[in-house]
């Protein structure tokens, strides 16, 4: 089956079988020269030092990660912003809420554009700010939301910028240090291509360590983590093997020639599907310019629902995925995330063209 949802993703053989690696104790030195090479790994994508960075691993999917770093970034008297686009940024003002992060939101239709002057406004408005959550890439619509500018406006105002970026590490720029990200949180099972269960965040150690932040949450605590995994250590039970497939998806990822290569492959990949759905008059939400990579969302075709365009898809080999909330009858998502090729890509298009076009496919 070819994956095309969001993550999980169709893992190499190569990270299939690093799944059947060794059990280890989580407290021996064999896990933690094990961590230690996928916290190097993690800050290596977009080549961070050490010294000022920390990658710290949670066991749990992209959302623990990002509960994690607005729960252990933000202090008691710290006031947050977030920018919602889509259902990711809504969600992190729901985890506010349950952490009692004092909260201002910048709404926007699901897949707008951010709307820069509404976000200056709101930190002239409410002096109190001192971060900004954004979502990078909002799966919700495919939507890449860019930071530049936001790192630039959030500078002038002092506040930390926070981003979920759990679609697009690993696949889209990442400029952290000319952007001003305090931190970004991701997950082994999205662009990285590793198995599900172990999320991550990236963290600049001043924010992350000597931030006043009493604990909000016992097992989300990242600081508390941070320490732990620098003393090559581990707070709790780390999924051993889930880490062992995201140390070699790591290594291929490098072999492959890291982000820039994923970018272009992503890219070729999704160009395809948009190109071969466009002669199907199947019409994609966004123009390419403003998508990612990672992800595309198109319009249900009229003649088509969705329940019976995702399950002929099915049988012919391939998930696609559905549009969220509001979305969810109209638009349809794929991904071309994963150990997937373009052969793979011309099937499906194949496929599409025969549920389409019943009578003439045979002949093409
Ligand atoms: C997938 C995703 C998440 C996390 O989802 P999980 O199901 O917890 O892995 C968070 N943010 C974005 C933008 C995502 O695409």
């Amino acid at each position: 089956m070819i994956l095309l949802n969001p993550g999980p993703v169709n893992l190499s053989d190569g990270v299939r079988r690093a799944l059947a690696g060794p059990d280890l104790c989580h407290r021996e030195p064999e896990f933690s020269d094990l961590q230690d090479t996928i916290r190097r790994g993690l800050l290596d994508v977009y080549g961070l030092a050490q010294e000022h960075w920390a990658a710290v691993l949670l066991a749990g999917s992209g959302t623990a990660g990002v509960e994690a770093m607005l729960a252990s970034l933000t202090p008691q008297k710290s006031t947050l912003l977030v920018i919602e686009n889509g259902v990711y940024g809504e969600r992190m003002t729901r985890m506010a809420s349950v952490h009692g992060i004092a909260c201002v939101t910048v709404p926007h239709a699901w897949g707008a554009a951010l709307d820069l002057k509404a976000v200056t406004q709101a930190l002239e408005r409410e002096r109190a700010i001192t971060h900004v959550a954004v979502v990078h890439h909002e799966t919700t619509t495919g939507r890449l939301n860019e930071l530049a500018q936001l790192g630039e406006i959030c500078r002038r105002s002092g506040a930390q910028l926070l981003v979920d970026g759990v679609s697009s590490f690993g696949a889209e720029a990442l400029d952290f240090e000319k952007w001003g990200i305090a931190a970004c949180a991701g997950t082994a099972n999205k662009c990285l291509h590793g198995a599900p269960g172990v999320s991550f965040v990236i963290a600049l150690r001043e924010a992350l360590l000597s931030s006043s932040v009493a604990p909000r949450t016992l097992y989300l605590d990242l600081a508390n983590a941070c320490r732990e995994q620098d003393k090559r250590g581990t707070a709790f039970t780390q999924p051993v093997h889930v880490m062992h497939a995201l140390a070699r998806a790591l290594e291929e990822f490098r072999d492959a020639g890291g982000w820039p290569a994923r970018h272009r492959l992503y890219a070729e990949l999704a160009g395809a599907v948009r190109e071969g759905l466009l002669k199907l008059r199947v019409e994609p939400l966004l123009p390419a310019q403003e998508t990612s990579v990672v992800l595309s969302a198109y319009r249900v075709p009229a003649a088509l629902d969705y329940d019976a365009l995702h399950d002929a898809l099915k049988a012919r080999g391939f998930i696609i995925y559905a549009g969220q909330g509001r979305f969810k009858d109209n638009l349809f998502r794929i991904s071309t995330m994963g150990a997937i090729t373009p052969a793979d890509m011309e099937r499906l298009l194949l496929a599409f063209r025969e549920l389409m076009h019943p009578v003439d496919s045979p002949a093409h």
